[in-house]
């Protein structure tokens, strides 16, 4: 089923879903299903799998030179997608990027999800890899997650790279997309942010995930301005739990985001990571408690592969 239609489906009534990365490579599945076996509990109507592009690694050599390796330290988003409808006959939701891909190899893995009854793709642009200051596409790749919608969006209206395909079959793919409450990084401005998300919407989107942010306000104020600028889809909160003191720093640098300074301050109270655990679930709680009240579609948590933190909060609300 297509996440629009489990909301649908859902008729008020918020649900619960996370986001899981793929193990490294060499690692079990197993340490996977571990971690999403208890949410089950919460009866997550859609799964969604990040997708993690290539890197380059430097790596010495007998000689003393250094050889510039290329690496994907985390494989496998197609095939965990697999295992989660068959494991637990629930709707994942791979997601596929610009970066590290031609047209041609984005629309043969669009062709490998929809074989295997793959419903739902969310759409990004995806990050510059560490060596490259800018995001840049691949030659004949897609340069925006714009780009990527229409891509897929043409598969779904049956047109292939390919124009000369007879009686080609259409997919059917449901296309979300990221939304930035405190603002894409690379955006001079919302306004300017904004404008990019209503034509990714325009274009085929029919939902929106945001990125992470731990002040309600942020969200409620975006979204309002989502609907001033004509974005009319369910704009799903993306929430992460709080478990350690470095993400203080980490989080704001990797994802540009603010944390608030009552968080901020429980957190340096805390005498060590078991406390500071505490405190991100409580304040998951609570935030998770004001967007429930407030209607939201679905709660959506990063999970980052841990489940205890976001077990502990789904407890106290599904
Ligand atoms: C919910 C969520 C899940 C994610 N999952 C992954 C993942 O699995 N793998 C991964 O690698 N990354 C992931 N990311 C990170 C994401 O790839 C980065 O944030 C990336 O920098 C932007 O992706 P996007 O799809 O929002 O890009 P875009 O929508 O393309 O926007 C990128 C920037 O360009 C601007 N822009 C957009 N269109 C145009 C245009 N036509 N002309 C000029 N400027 C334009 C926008 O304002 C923005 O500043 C995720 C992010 C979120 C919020």
């Amino acid at each position: 089923m297509k996440v629009t239609e489990h909301i649908k489906a859902s008729t008020g009534s918020t649900l619960f879903s996370l986001e899981i990365i793929p193990p490294k490579k060499g690692d079990s599945i197993d340490s996977l299903f571990a971690h999403i076996d208890p949410l089950m509990e919460f009866k997550p109507p859609f799964i969604d799998v990040t997708y993690h592009r290539e890197e380059f690694v430097y790596k010495n050599r007998e000689n003393g030179l250094l050889e510039k390796k290329t690496i994907r330290k985390r494989p496998g988003t197609v095939g965990i997608c697999a295992a989660i409808k068959n494991r637990y006959n629930v709707d994942p939701v791979p997601h596929i990027i610009c970066g590290g891909f031609t047209k041609e190899e984005t629309e043969n893995a669009l062709i490998d999800l929809n074989f295997l009854g793959i419903d739902n793709v969310l759409v990004l642009r995806g990050d510059s890899i560490a060596e490259e200051k800018t995001f840049r596409p691949e030659p004949d790749g897609n340069a925006y997650a714009i780009d990527l919608v229409d891509q897929v969006m043409g598969m779904n209206e049956a047109k292939y790279l390919d124009e000369e395909l007879q009686n080609a079959v259409p997919t059917s793919f449901c296309i979300g997309v990221a939304g930035y409450p405190e603002k894409h990084f690379e955006a001079p401005n919302l306004k300017s942010d904004l404008k990019y998300l209503k034509q990714k919407v325009d274009r085929g989107a029919e939902y929106i995930v945001t990125q992470m942010f731990f002040e309600n306000s942020k969200y409620f104020e975006f979204a309002d301005k989502c609907r001033e600028a004509g974005i009319n889809v369910p704009i799903i909160p993306g929430l992460k739990p709080i478990t350690t003191k470095s993400h203080m720093t980490a989080l704001p640098s990797i994802f540009h985001i603010d944390i608030p300074d009552d968080l901020y301050n429980e957190i340096e109270k805390c005498k060590d990571n078991k406390a500071v655990k505490e405190v991100g679930i409580e304040w998951g709680i609570q935030q998770s408690r004001e967007l429930m009240e407030k209607g939201v579609p679905v709660l959506h948590y990063y999970s980052m592969g841990k489940s205890d933190s976001v077990y502990r909060i789904a407890k106290a609300l599904f």
